[in-house]
């Protein structure tokens, strides 16, 4: 741990005290390395907290909200905001290492030398500043240990189905990967009102979990060929309705698409490592099935990300059952060593 001196929020900037931040994969691929980012850096954007200062001009968020981070902030005025697409906006294009103005709020104590942000959130702190457009105000009943969660995995995974894929009700929806993102993806798929609901992967306890969070059938993902020929079996008609990939390999990408029926649509979620291709038949396009992916599960974050934490407090979404463990910032580096294993669900840092 380092000791980091964190300036003032500037214009449009807001200090969040962090409660509790999630341990995601794409923090993982930024340390093992298949994702490149620059150095120094504090990662962490799952974040739930408190605020407790606003730089001038903050209209949206003031002293004492709770908040949970955006990390596609929203500008609410573009082209893609316009058009109720605020997780395509073009802010997403920014140099996010940095605030607005080019410069970082944050620097090692010690050595004076500035440290980057990571999607201007940087909730692995204990404090940080953050703009405004990348906070959502949520109701102050809500743990913020847990809704912290909302932030990233639940709304990628909750939003792939019900946003992206536009899950239908009667219908026949595979999910690729329980991990953090995937069981969200079968916990939506129950609320669409699914038929059934079919769970892959190669890790047994993964599977376990996934009928716990409502999938109806289990398919061994270790081997493709069977698994396509199971998931046919299970869904009929050639095929599924839908399939939501969370792993990001070509393997599971290309399972994703094959495992549709005519028609059928594929979502994938999962972040392939950089330099990542993959090839396939593109006459399956003709046959119209449709393969796309989503970013931030297509979420409008300040309508999508309290709903889906009222949810969760209505009793209709489950949280608390997706946490395999809670953290302090002196365990971290263990708690994704076990993110790497596979053998995490989601572990919680929560500060003191
Ligand atoms: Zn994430
Ligand atoms: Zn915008």
């Amino acid at each position: 741990m380092t000791e980091l001196e964190l300036d003032e929020p500037r214009a449009g900037e807001v200090l969040v005290r962090y409660v509790a931040s999630g341990l995601c994969h794409s923090d993982l691929h930024v340390i093992d390395g298949s994702m490149f980012h620059p150095a120094p850096v504090v990662l962490g954007h799952e974040g739930a907290g408190i605020v407790e200062a606003v730089g001038p001009g903050v209209t949206t968020v003031s002293v004492g909200d709770h908040v949970l981070t955006s990390y596609q902030p929203a500008c609410g005025r573009c082209w893609y905001c316009s058009q109720g697409r605020s997780n395509l906006c073009v802010l997403r294009d920014a140099n996010r290492t940095v605030m607005a103005d080019g410069t970082t709020r944050m620097r090692d104590k010690k050595t004076g030398e500035d440290i980057l942000h990571f999607f201007q959130l940087s909730t692995h702190s204990e404090r940080a500043v953050v703009p405004e457009l990348g906070l959502v105000p949520i109701r102050k009943d809500a743990p913020l240990d847990l809704a912290c969660l909302v932030s990233c995995g639940v709304a990628t995974g909750f939003g792939a189905v019900i946003n992206r894929a536009k899950v239908h009700t009667g219908s026949t929806v595979v999910v690729i990967g329980c991990g953090g993102v995937g069981l969200n993806a079968i916990q939506a798929a129950v609320l669409a009102g699914a038929a059934r609901i079919v769970a892959v992967d190669r890790l047994p306890h993964k599977l376990e979990h996934a009928r716990e969070f409502g999938a109806t059938h289990t398919v061994d993902g270790t081997d493709t060929e069977k698994a396509l020929a199971d998931i046919r079996q299970i869904c009929g008609h050639d095929g599924a309705d839908y399939a939501i990939e969370a792993v990001g390999a070509p393997a599971t990408i290309m399972m994703a698409f094959n495992c549709l029926h005519r028609g059928g649509t594929a979502v994938i979620n999962g972040i392939a490592a950089d330099g990542t291709t993959i090839t396939f038949d593109p006459r399956l396009l003709l046959t119209e099935r449709v393969l796309t992916g989503t970013s931030f599960g297509s979420i409008r974050s300040r309508i999508d990300l309290p709903m889906i934490v009222d949810l969760f407090m209505d009793g209709k979404f489950k949280l608390r059952e997706l946490v395999s463990r809670q953290v302090g910032l002196a365990e971290i580096n263990d708690a994704y060593d076990r993110l790497a294993k596979g053998e995490a669900r989601r572990e919680v840092l929560v500060y003191s």
